[in-house]
């Protein structure tokens, strides 16, 4: 499993329902699961991986790790609440997001047995970021036409120095190569 990034066309597109909670997937939650603790994220959706299903998985500190299938927003608060959310989608870029300070979610586990949630806080936030992913929506849809294009611009531009830094790895790696070649003509070639 990878991690899709903003501007992937992917991210876009909606989820489709899980018809059957077969076996499979317990394994596909351990692994969403493995991918999130990996990363240090607190919530991670199928599409965010190329899993266009309606499953995701959030594990927020002093919490257990929980999964959701199908999820069902039963309420919201009328409160709000004004939190800075960030998105392993987009790395490193944050932004106030205001959101229900509290829900009520319906929703299945990996084993196919439905269960009902009342959130708040931290919890409520991420249950709801991860539903939007599911509805092909990231947080910077959430947020003021200006603020969004500074993140857009702040990713692309971090997008562009990864890419600088990643072909200056293969320039040097190749010219150590050709070092290597130069010093030693007769050690024999073990690469190709
Ligand atoms: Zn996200």
């Amino acid at each position: 499993m990878e991690i899709l990034y903003l501007g992937n066309e992917i991210l876009r597109q909606k989820a489709k329902p899980i018809e059957k909670i077969g076996p499979e997937y317990k394994q596909i939650a351990q692994e969403l699961l493995k991918v999130l603790n990996e990363e240090k994220g607190v919530g991670l959706a199928g599409p965010q991986v190329g899993l266009m299903e309606r499953i995701f998985v959030v594990h927020v500190s002093g919490d257990e790790p929980r999964i959701f299938i199908n999820p069902s927003i039963i309420e919201t608060s009328l409160e709000t609440l004004k939190y800075e959310e960030g998105c392993l989608s987009i790395p490193n870029l944050y932004a106030d997001v205001i959101r229900p300070a509290a829900i009520k979610v319906q929703a299945w586990n990996e084993a196919g047995k439905s269960f009902t949630i009342e959130a708040s806080g931290l919890l409520a936030r991420v249950i709801l970021h991860e539903i939007d992913h599911l509805e092909g929506k990231l947080f910077i849809d959430r947020i003021s036409e200006f603020k969004r294009s500074k993140i857009i611009e702040k990713f692309e531009k971090a997008e562009a120095g990864k890419d600088k830094a990643e072909s200056k790895r293969v320039k040097s790696r190749r010219a150590k190569s050709r070092l290597a070649q130069t010093e030693s003509p007769e050690s024999p070639k073990e690469e190709s």
